[in-house]
């Protein structure tokens, strides 16, 4: 089947800067045939989508996901990372049935396909029910195995991560990766034998690194930081994908650089556990590759990547003290192309063979009038809910707002029930 959207400005985000007001974009078996002014393209196709007064731009990729915490979303808000941690969520998440993690994943994806995300890093235990959730909802999925502890109590995570890694490697929408917690909750044994086991089968790493002055202050202890503990673990010698990355030292932004894969910023995650600012501008002139992520919405309490752009904006300005230090458009391009380099996925760009991943945002609102400045507008004055579709790998998963791959309003009633359950 070809597909036809046409009648809204068409963002490309290449890297001309390509824009065409009434633009048309033709896609067929989940990749862009052209784009480009209306009537540009004239072959035939099976179904046109007429849009209007909107714009037409490259679904926003969030590198860094708890996807089932949706669930546990508002509980013990404003408590300190570890008490939140060990008091509230690990009880909790002890509690969660495989069931449970299904229906919290299609709750955020049902979430992250009404505010425009295309696709996810994921980590999490249960994969297979997470896999299921995101193959259902039509949405890409880079999904890690969460393993903590040490070689004992760790080993049983590591099979199981590769074995899912062995059952879903090759699907169309989903990348497995092995997902070693973070620093304080490995032992570096079990670090190292994750990152063999990653080399060894071809995975990606999906890790927390440098996330608050605790996880730095006790590393110090031993003489390391979080990223020269990782690297001395042998983690950084396969793909990945490290979220947070907000204490970095110059020597810490050096290893980064030689790194494959890159970071992941979570500002919003970042500010309300008090953990900091991300030195972005550094990583920038070091050439790190930096996307941007939600983490989970029992963090974040959203995970609307459109709150997040502005997030990140705002705290770059606040931290250098210089509003032209980040820019509309750095937002744009990090929760885009920006997380899409991290992945090495060629999505984050509308082009002739580039994923046909992309969304419809409505401008036919007070809130984006007028319209000066498309890209301020889109970061500064959007939020997720101007999102009219969603479009993944060809697939429509939301039209005129409306999530058309599962029954949302059964999604919500029942995560509303097992949340209940889980937090009384
Ligand atoms: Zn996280």
């Amino acid at each position: 089947m070809r597909y036809r959207m046409e009648g809204a400005s068409i963002l490309t985000l290449n890297a001309q800067g390509d824009q065409f007001e009434n633009g048309q974009l033709t896609w067929e078996d989940g990749t862009i045939v052209s784009v480009g002014p209306i009537d540009s393209d004239l072959q035939p196709v099976d179904q046109v989508i007429h849009v209007s007064h909107g714009y037409i731009l490259p679904g926003l990729l969030n590198g860094h996901n708890h996807a089932a915490m949706a669930l546990f979303r508002g509980v013990a808000d404003d408590s300190p990372l570890n008490e939140w941690l060990t008091q509230y969520i690990f009880p909790m998440e002890a509690k969660l049935s495989p069931e449970d993690i299904y229906i919290g994943t299609l709750l955020a994806c049902s979430e992250m396909i009404h505010s425009g995300t295309v696709g996810f890093v994921e980590m999490y235990f249960a994969v297979e029910q997470v896999a299921k959730a995101v193959v259902q909802s039509g949405l890409r999925g880079w999904i890690a195995r969460g393993i903590t502890g040490d070689r004992s109590s760790g080993n049983g995570a590591l099979e199981d991560g590769l074995g899912f890694a062995e059952r879903w490697g090759g699907h169309r929408l989903i990348t497995p990766m092995l997902g070693p917690h973070a620093p304080y909750t490995l032992s570096p044994e079990m670090a190292r034998t994750i990152g063999e086991a990653a080399q060894a089968n071809h995975l990606g790493i999906h890790i927390h690194l440098a996330e608050s002055l605790k996880e730095v202050d006790d590393l110090k202890a031993l003489g390391l930081s979080p990223v020269s503990w990782a690297k001395s673990t042998g983690l950084l010698e396969t793909w990945a994908v490290i979220a947070h990355g907000v204490h970095l030292s110059d020597e810490d932004i050096a290893v980064l650089q030689h790194v494959i894969g890159g970071i992941i910023a979570c500002p919003i995650s970042n500010a309300k556990l008090g953990n900091g600012i991300m030195p972005y501008p550094l990583l920038r002139k070091a050439g790190v590759a930096v996307g941007l992520g939600t983490d989970g919405a029992a963090s974040t309490n959203t995970l609307d990547m459109f709150l997040e752009m502005k997030a990140m904006a705002w705290f770059q300005k606040l931290r250098e003290g210089r509003p032209d230090q980040f820019r509309a458009l750095d937002a744009l391009l990090m929760a885009t192309q920006g997380t899409a380099k991290v992945l090495a996925h060629a999505g984050g760009v509308l082009a002739v063979g580039c994923p046909a991943d992309f969304i419809m945002v409505e401008a036919r609102s007070a809130h984006m009038t007028p319209e000066q400045d498309v890209i301020a507008n889109l970061v500064y004055a959007a939020s997720g809910h101007d999102v009219r579709y969603t479009v993944v790998d060809g697939q429509i998963l939301m039209a005129e707002g409306m999530i058309s791959v599962f029954d949302e309003r059964e999604v919500m009633a029942e995560a509303t029930l097992r949340a209940q359950h889980l937090i009384g």
